[in-house]
């Protein structure tokens, strides 16, 4: 599966939930907002990211270490 989202589009858009920065999981068709605290997961679909909350999925990055 690709997605090819465009850049200036993903430069635009934020979190729903806690307005941070996205980032692209392409292996996973998702993105992810970069929050540690929030750290939801939006799925694309058909090259649209799905920008709502109740259809994001909670992921919590397990290689970052807690900083605080
Ligand atoms: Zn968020």
């Amino acid at each position: 599966m690709t997605v090819a989202l465009d850049p200036a589009l993903l430069g635009v858009l934020a979190c729903p939930n806690c307005h941070a920065n996205l980032s692209v999981d392409y292996e996973a068709a998702e993105l992810v907002c970069t929050s540690d605290q929030c750290a939801l997961a939006y799925p694309i679909r058909d090259d649209i990211p799905i920008m709502l909350v109740d259809e994001a999925r909670s992921t919590k990055p397990v290689k970052d270490a807690p900083s605080v």
